[in-house]
């Protein structure tokens, strides 16, 4: 049977926010169309109403406010990889953007999308946590800001109450001496990940790692973060993380993961890879860090 649905092109959040009040939870928001398409054409999701935030040029932005970066939802990963001299945190994330899908959906696929999708194996949402970014949130009774780490509560869930609508992405106190890397497990590049871990690590100046963030993705129904892997780095100087400390984190980490097997992994090789990968996103940051 042909399914219709009628396609609406808001051209600024107020409308969007309009147009999804006044047509309810038979509306959907629309980014870039790389996960809706599919779920729509696999029937998982229905609407009668698509909202299109393409043409909503407030959504779409990268910058840098002081040491804040602002990414707004509509941010494509493209967008992510383009910007990545930037600075550190871009760097990072445009190395995790060149990671998924190809350079041709990395064009249309949003930044917004890829975290409202909510899926374990989203490969923003590790990076982006471990950054101890917020998500700006805004809905018919105004904005509220909320950590990123609260957003998703389940497989495909997020804590979007209904006509709300996900602004931007707010990453703080970004600087040349923050270093993040993310590492993940895929088959092939086109694949999401099967395993992966985000290390996020700013150091004052006395090159003591001064803040820590370690986020598991894909071994639970949203992304894990491993606050025991991250006291065991917090205090340490930049020499000692590559002498032991890195590798003491990454199996503090594997003890946070609640990976569950399946057609695409086992429990076993999940968490075992939990401890090589923040080791290695460890290592990467000790690296950046020297450098600078
Ligand atoms: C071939 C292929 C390869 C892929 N590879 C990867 C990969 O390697 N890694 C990975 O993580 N993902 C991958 N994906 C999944 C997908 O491309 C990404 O998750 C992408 O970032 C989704 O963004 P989008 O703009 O297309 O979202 P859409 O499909 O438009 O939307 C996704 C969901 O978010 C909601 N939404 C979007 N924007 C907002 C907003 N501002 N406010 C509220 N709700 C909103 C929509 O209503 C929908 O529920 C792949 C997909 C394909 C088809």
């Amino acid at each position: 049977m042909t399914r219709h649905f009628e396609y609406l092109r808001p051209e600024t959040i107020d409308a969007a926010i309009d147009m999804k009040v006044d047509y309810g939870p038979q509306a959907r928001f629309w980014a870039g169309g790389t996960d809706m398409m599919l779920l729509w054409q696999r029937r998982v999701v229905d609407f009668d109403y698509c909202i299109d935030l393409t043409y909503v040029p407030s959504l779409r932005y990268i910058e840098m406010e002081g040491s804040t970066l602002r990414i707004g939802a509509m941010a494509t990963l493209d967008d992510l990889d383009l910007k990545s001299n930037l600075n550190s945190a871009l760097a990072a994330l445009g190395e995790t953007a060149r990671l998924m899908n190809t350079k041709q959906t990395r064009t249309i696929a949003t930044v917004g999308g890829n975290l409202c999708h909510a899926s374990p194996s989203a490969d923003l949402t590790p990076p982006l946590i471990a950054m101890g970014t917020q998500v700006k949130l805004q809905g018919p009774e105004g904005e509220r800001v909320i950590p990123l780490g609260d957003f998703h509560i389940g497989v495909n869930e997020t804590a979007l109450a209904d006509n709300e609508i996900v602004i931007e992405f707010i990453v703080p106190h970004v600087s040349e001496q923050l270093a993040a890397s993310y590492n993940r497990i895929a088959r092939t590049v086109v694949d999401i990940a099967l395993v992966s871990s985000a290390v996020c690590l700013r150091m004052d100046d006395t090159r003591t790692i001064r803040d820590a963030g370690v986020v598991l993705g894909a071994v639970g129904p949203t992304a894990i973060r491993a606050p025991n892997a991250e006291n065991v780095l917090i205090g340490v100087s930049l020499e000692e993380l590559a002498n032991g400390t890195a590798q003491k984190a990454g199996a503090q980490a594997s003890l946070a993961a609640r990976a569950i097997s399946d057609i695409r992994a086992s429990q076993e090789f999940r968490t075992d890879m939990t401890s090589v990968l923040t080791e290695r996103s460890i290592r990467r940051c000790a690296e950046i860090l020297g450098d600078c």
